[in-house]
């Protein structure tokens, strides 16, 4: 099966929202890191793309969706692939239903979002787990992470190293991911929370510790799409955004800590004598099915069953017997740091 690998960002708000700069000066920036895409999420607007800033700025094709939040300003959404923005601010479970009544889709960002060094910066949670319409979870976000590992010691380290103090995503959200997964496929993928702005972090004191181009080189999503995108034909953008979206929406995609290094050459994938099977992908379990996961070496990768890490490998290509049905998952170590995330593979069980 030939798959085309894309890499990007994605959850960025721009001038639209709270961002210092401008979607074609955000764009600029992925550009001179060869990003290949990156999705734009400002605060409860779409107005980016009404006023037809989606599309192709120069190599990085832009798609534009919202991240929506309720009156109290929790349970923030990333939604994707609409076409109508909603003008009031609307309790969670309704825009969960709308985004899909439109055809879209949507992540719940940062979920278990937990801080209380800064009083300027509250935590934002997802507080509507009955509520089972949504489509992913934002497993790893950048700027929740660093903000939540801040205390009045290591905030010196943390500001002059802002992409040192990545770790990983939380457990309890890959738990949760993992349990939600058990019952139905709950897409991941990474997350960067762009805004490029300055932090007031004491006094009056101000810093600008996540530019753009700084928080580009750590969380990004890689997709592996069903049809080539083509840069050079910027005319037919939509095409090459429905490309990027099928594959985000699917799940055939996993995410990465680019500080760890490039982890384009990262598969995880079944075979059986005749048919390959990807991430995202519901497959039937029969005795031939096999893992094949590809690496670039120098990691350490973790073969995980429901949730449950079942091998280790440190070898750049792995064949592994599927050994039951359930949800599959792998995550990839290096310098016995978090590095690369899976979307899990679900083998069903056809007795
Ligand atoms: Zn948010
Ligand atoms: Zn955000």
């Amino acid at each position: 099966m030939s798959l085309y690998l894309y890499n990007g960002v994605i959850h960025i708000h721009s001038t639209y929202s709270d961002g210092a700069l401008s979607i074609p000066e955000i764009a600029a920036s992925a550009a001179a890191l060869k990003l290949d895409y990156m999705l734009m999420t400002d605060h409860n607007t779409l107005k980016p793309k009404f006023d037809g800033l989606e599309g192709y700025h120069s190599s990085v094709l832009v798609g534009i969706g919202m991240e929506i939040n309720d009156p109290a300003d929790t349970n923030h959404y990333l939604a994707f692939d609409i076409d109508e923005d909603f003008s009031e601010l609307l309790p969670p479970g309704e825009y969960v239903r709308r985004v899909k009544e439109q055809g879209g889709f949507g992540f719940i960002a940062h979920p278990d979002e937990n801080r209380s060094h800064l009083d300027a910066y509250p935590p934002y949670p997802w507080n509507l787990w009955d509520n089972q319409a949504f489509d992913g979870i934002e497993i790893w976000n950048q700027m929740s992470e660093w903000m939540e590992g801040l205390t009045s010691k290591n905030k010196f380290r943390r500001v002059l190293h802002p992409r040192r103090s990545i770790l990983g995503p939380k457990q309890v959200t890959l738990q949760r991911w993992d349990e939600l997964n058990l019952k139905r496929k709950v897409v991941g993928l990474g997350g960067v929370d762009a805004h490029g702005v300055n932090y007031k972090l004491w006094g009056l004191f101000r810093l600008i510790i996540f530019r753009y181009k700084v928080v580009f080189r750590t969380i990004r999503t890689h997709l592996l799409t069903l049809n080539k995108l083509h840069p050079e034909n910027p005319a037919n953008y939509k095409q090459d955004i429905t490309t990027l979206y099928e594959a985000l929406r699917h799940g055939r995609s996993f995410f990465s800590n680019h500080y760890l290094g490039d982890a384009s050459a990262f598969r995880f994938y079944a075979v059986s004598a005749d048919s390959e099977f990807q991430m995202g992908d519901t497959v039937p379990f029969r005795p031939d099915l096999r893992f094949i996961i590809k690496n670039t070496g120098q990691a350490v990768t973790r073969l995980l069953h429901n949730g449950q890490i079942i091998a280790n490998f440190s070898a750049p290509e792995i064949s592994y017997p599927v050994p039951s049905p359930g949800v599959y998952r792998v995550e990839v170590l290096r310098e016995a740091q978090p590095w690369i995330f899976s979307n899990h593979i679900r083998i069903e069980d056809v007795r």
